[in-house]
């Protein structure tokens, strides 16, 4: 089943940003998900596979819910 990301999610990666952050906003939806990084304000296109594969785990959901 694919994960359910909405846009202003707060996400941690398993491999940090070069700039140290490993955490990042989901910006965008659709075939490929945007994410800005919330150290850098960097932003990337990552696909949705690719995405899951780096996930380490939800931070704060789009409603506020913090995980
Ligand atoms: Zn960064």
């Amino acid at each position: 089943m694919p994960i359910d990301f909405q846009v202003g999610d707060i996400v941690r990666l398993r491999k940090p940003h070069p700039c140290g952050g490993y955490e990042w906003q989901v910006v965008r939806l659709g075939a490929d998900i945007g994410l800005k990084c919330q150290t850098c304000q960097h932003r990337v296109l990552l696909t949705r596979r690719e995405l899951e594969k780096r996930l380490k785990t939800f931070v704060q959901r789009a409603d506020g819910t913090v995980l």
